[in-house]
């Protein structure tokens, strides 16, 4: 293989060089779930190696500060290895992490939330053992097919890593057994019923998606077609069908998306048949949820996330609780059965309509929702003198914006709960905290995404 000019600027004196065939131990897992080896401390990624491996590997790509190798053979293997049961489970972008046992994906998520809140926030708080599910299976309630047609086939599917394109397969693993039901049935009868699968670069053909959310506690399913036009000649057939395949179906509904976009749905929604919503309980929370709203996809351990949240709240019910970031309202719902009053923000006007529905679906009136940005709103709140004992935030990946953090840190309230998916932007934002003020009490993993490399955390964050 010739050299990239990438690689030519790269040169510099690397311990190793493209082309060695070397052995070496893996010590780690990247983000993207590749084996991460160190030679004289020089990191080397390694797809398909498990941390504890002693492994050959063929070096494929160096650059300065770290390299690419190939997994030749592997010479002792992990005691967490086996074989991933997933037929596409090379391919498929979905799950990283499924050549490992349940043991050992909890072993490393937990190893790596305390590493990584001691590097990068030198936090020091008690990490509890990560809470995992007894059946890392078929946990998501929501399943978000793609669908494409290859030479005259209609594939169907999930993305393959950083792609558009599909990795064709009848069963998804972590997906519920309706979605895999309604993939194969789909996938057979689309040309039969004039779904045509959509083609990104032609933009020729109508069905671009197909989505299934399944309530976990009620069993209600919901069948969306997402569309290119609005016409389906074949509707009567299509709603008896669906209905054959999924007698649990109680609302069949198309979305009509004609941009050229990778967003998934449009503006357009349409009730074909049933209902415009499903309905689920979390707790003894319930919740409608519709075609395009946000909801958590693993209910099971959703659950557990909440009541830790919640015990970390200690509410005695005379208490006012801020939710920042809080979605369509699910943990300002759950804190809302134990405190004087929640009052909840979120940046997506859409999803505060739904909290509002849902607190008066439950009977709540101690609820208040404000749509717009948390580090805005909250200090808008503290001026009208809407004060808060304890704060709860559940930012996106990237964390809380700073102007947030500096407002906890001026307004004093005694607790804050921070519930996290990223532990990077967490160990920062307790680094800050902490520098204002605050003492990590303790940080709770909880595994809502079993077979991936992600991993949830709460932590509790007291005045000192
Ligand atoms: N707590 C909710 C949702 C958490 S996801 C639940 O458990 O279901 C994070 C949420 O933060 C998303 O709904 C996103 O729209 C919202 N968000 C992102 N940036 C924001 C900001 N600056 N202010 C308020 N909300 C924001």
């Amino acid at each position: 293989m010739e050299e990239s000019k990438l690689e030519r600027r790269n040169k510099v004196n690397t311990p190793v060089t493209k082309n060695d065939r070397i052995t070496v131990h893996i010590e780690d897992l990247t983000h993207d779930g590749a084996g991460v080896a160190k030679v004289d401390g020089y990191p080397l990624f390694i797809p398909g190696g498990l941390p504890n491996e002693t492994a050959e590997i063929h070096v494929l790509k160096t650059l300065k500060n770290y390299g690419f190798a190939k997994l030749i053979n592997i010479v002792e293997a992990s005691p967490f290895r086996v074989k991933a049961p997933c037929p596409v489970f090379s391919e498929c972008g979905g799950c990283q992490l499924q050549h490992m046992t349940n043991e050992g994906q909890l072993v490393w998520k937990e190893n790596m939330v305390k590493n990584v809140l001691k590097r990068i926030g030198k936090i020091d708080a008690p990490v509890l053992p990560i809470k995992g599910m007894e059946k890392p299976w078929e946990y998501r309630n929501k399943s978000q097919i793609p669908f494409d047609l290859e030479n005259g086939q209609v594939v169907a599917g999930f993305y393959q890593s950083k792609s558009h394109r599909i990795a064709d397969t009848n069963t998804c693993l972590i997906q519920s057994d309706s979605a895999d039901r309604l993939l194969r049935a789909v996938k057979e009868k689309a040309l039969e019923l004039d779904l045509i699968p959509y083609n990104e670069e032609t933009r020729k053909g109508q069905l671009r998606h197909l989505v299934v959310r399944k309530a976990r506690k009620t069993g209600e399913v919901m069948v969306v077609l997402v569309t290119k036009h609005p016409k389906l000649s074949k509707k009567d057939a299509l709603i008896e069908f669906i209905q054959t395949i999924e007698p649990n179906v109680t609302s069949i509904i198309q979305n009509v998306n004609n941009r050229h976009t990778n967003v998934i749905f449009g503006d357009e929604t349409n009730v074909l048949w049933g209902k415009a919503v499903i309905e689920d309980q979390i707790g003894d929370v319930r919740f409608e949820i519709s075609a395009r709203s946000f909801y958590q996809v693993n209910p099971e351990q959703t659950e557990v996330l909440y009541k830790q949240a919640l015990d970390y709240a200690q509410l005695s019910g005379d208490e006012t609780v801020i939710d920042a970031y809080c979605g369509i309202g699910t943990i300002s719902l759950f804190l809302a059965q134990k405190a004087k009053q929640v009052l909840g923000v979120e940046i997506v006007p859409q999803a505060i309509e739904d909290a509002k529905r849902n607190a008066e679906l439950n009977g709540f009136t101690n609820t208040y929702f404000e749509a717009g940005p948390a580090e805005e709103v909250i200090p808008k709140w503290y001026k009208e003198g809407k004060s808060a004992d304890v704060l709860v935030v559940d930012p996106p990946r990237k964390g809380c914006d700073e102007a947030l953090l500096n407002t906890i840190i001026e307004q004093r309230p005694s607790r804050v709960v921070y519930v996290s998916c990223n532990p990077a932007t967490l160990a920062r934002d307790l680094r800050i905290l902490e520098d204002g003020g605050y003492k990590t009490v303790e940080v709770q993993p909880v595994d809502m995404f079993p077979q991936t490399t992600h991993v949830e955390c709460v932590a509790l964050i007291e005045l000192k």
